[in-house]
């Protein structure tokens, strides 16, 4: 089974991602991981983000561990992800290993084009967002849980901006698929976001029973 989820920033993706993936026993990938790692690569390298042949030369050669660094989050890393991911050659050179993730044994994965381009055919495709506002104090109650001073302002501005950049990129945009459930939560805590998903996905799987016929194990995710 994959379950396809994508909406715009801090929307409350991942949350639900990860729940999912425990519930259904299946492996799970946040795509975006995999767009910050390759800017912050580019950053590492004194490089610029937006120019394409370097940064698609960092895709290329991006590595597993690069996703498990620690500073794959905060504006500079969200910008530098936005940058590399509105150049097709980044996107070509990161699809391979999205698809092939979830080749075995299926997966619930997070972005903003899974259910569009990455897999068009997914089982489930959820497509989750929230207003701005709610969304900006949500990422700025982040932050200030791990102790960073921020302006709710600015990362409200920020998060528009960057949804902005994702929407009028030619190279996969953020888009609702046609036939994504779309869930807002901005009224919604967790809990109650992914009992509606639960429910949404139960009336899905019982319309097509033929396509998922079963739930397996889950791989060691990211390797
Ligand atoms: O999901 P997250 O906020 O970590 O994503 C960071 C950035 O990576 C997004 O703003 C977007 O530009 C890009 N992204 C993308 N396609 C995905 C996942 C993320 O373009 N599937």
């Amino acid at each position: 089974m994959i379950i396809a989820i994508d909406g715009p920033a801090a929307a409350g993706k991942g949350t639900l991602a990860r729940r999912l993936a425990a519930h259904f026993n299946l492996p799970f990938l946040d795509t975006g991981l995999l767009y910050r790692a390759t800017g912050r690569r580019v950053l590492d390298e004194g490089g610029n983000p937006a120019d394409p042949a370097t940064a698609e030369a960092a895709a290329r050669a991006l590595a597993a561990l690069d996703t498990q660094r620690h500073d794959l989050r905060g504006p500079e890393a969200d910008l530098a992800a936005s940058q590399v991911a509105s150049i097709p050659g980044v996107r070509a050179a990161l699809l391979d290993f999205q698809r092939g993730f979830a080749r075995s044994h299926g997966a619930v994965l997070d972005g903003r084009d899974i259910g569009t381009v990455i897999f068009p055919d997914a089982d489930v495709k959820l497509y989750v967002t929230a207003s701005p506002e709610a969304r900006g104090l949500r990422r700025w109650r982040e932050l200030r849980a791990r102790a960073v001073v921020a302006d709710l302002d600015v990362v409200t501005a920020e998060i528009r901006t960057r949804d902005a950049a994702d929407e009028a990129r030619s190279a996969a945009p953020l888009i609702a698929a046609a036939d994504a459930i779309t869930i807002d939560t901005t009224e919604l805590d967790a809990d109650a976001v992914f009992a509606l998903a639960l429910q949404q996905i139960g009336e899905k799987i019982a319309e097509k029973p033929g396509r998922v016929t079963h739930v397996a194990t889950p791989s060691a995710g990211l390797t």
